[in-house]
């Protein structure tokens, strides 16, 4: 590909994690007006256990407004409450976190899409990693019984605290014990395959990474990837998201990413902490292609 290869051109899919103030159906609406060509978004307050269902109404604006700004399933990254723990070593906790979970799943199903993103589960020093790795994915079996359509997205951690999910070995491992492997994705946040120990910095470490990513888990699981830059440095083990090309990452990752077709056609969303940049940094991205 030549240099200065127009965004339309790309089969990149750039977004950001938008705002759905006053409506879901402001997401499509918020992720237009930056520029995107994929967002990911809420589909309720995530720092409520629950919340009013969608109305029909919810449901009709945000469908009409995807179709509208040319927004297709395959580019949208729901992502789940940050209250839910799908690994949780008590009883109640784990009851609790299993019902939300369905019911983000549900919320995903009315919405029309077909892919949910969730950190994986923390064992809170309560358990063993290994018992609550394998609660995980008895938790995925549950939810997916009870739905159709919706693929669960399994985020990489930076493995702060208790959170597993921070190797590919660790990823692999739940979906391996997943019965329905057709629902079970991955999502690959740079900045905490970063602070987790994955040294995306230089093209080995990247091409190191990938290779690891396809030994452990398989490419074709690939769902989404979220495009952050760290404000700690390699191997911290904490998740503190930069704006890109202001943290320990660098740039050079995010120009191999952009031209690196194992990454075609699937959301690549923004979670950087200063969203008035999101449009600058997603003209930046496709600046990149052929760079
Ligand atoms: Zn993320
Ligand atoms: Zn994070």
């Amino acid at each position: 590909m030549s240099r200065g290869v127009r965004m339309s051109e790309s089969m990149k899919y750039v977004g950001a994690h938008v705002s759905t103030a006053g409506g879901v159906e402001n997401a499509p609406v918020n992720a237009h007006q930056i520029g995107a060509k994929a967002f990911a978004f809420f589909t309720k307050n995530q720092r409520q256990w629950f919340a009013n269902p969608l109305t029909r109404q919810n449901i009709d604006a945000f469908r009409n407004n995807c179709e509208k700004y040319g927004y297709s399933p395959a580019h949208i990254l729901p992502h789940d409450s940050y209250l839910i723990n799908l690994g949780h070593p008590e009883k109640e906790g784990l009851q609790k976190s299993r019902k939300a979970f369905l019911n983000e799943l549900q919320r995903c199903e009315q919405l029309g899409l077909d892919r949910l993103n969730f950190h994986p589960g923390s064992y809170l020093k309560k358990t063993t990693e290994e018992a609550c790795l394998l609660t995980i994915a008895e938790s995925l079996n549950l939810a997916l019984e009870q739905t159709s359509g919706v693929t669960a997205v399994i985020e990489n951690t930076a493995g702060q605290g208790t959170n597993l999910g921070y190797t590919f070995e660790q990823i692999g491992f739940i979906i391996n014990h997943v019965e329905d492997k057709s629902r079970v994705g991955v999502c690959i946040d740079t900045c905490h395959a970063f602070a987790a120990g994955y040294d995306l910095r230089s093209r080995e470490g990247y091409e190191e990474t990938f290779r690891n990513f396809d030994e452990e888990i398989g490419i074709s699981f690939l769902k989404g990837m979220h495009l952050n830059d760290s404000k700690k440095e390699y191997a911290s083990r904490v998740d503190r998201h930069a704006n890109i090309g202001d943290g320990f990452l660098g740039k050079d990752v995010f120009t191999r990413i952009m031209n690196d077709p194992r990454f075609d056609d699937i959301p690549l969303i923004l979670e950087t902490p200063d969203e008035s940049r999101w449009e600058e940094e997603i003209r930046m991205l496709y600046g990149m292609v052929g760079g």
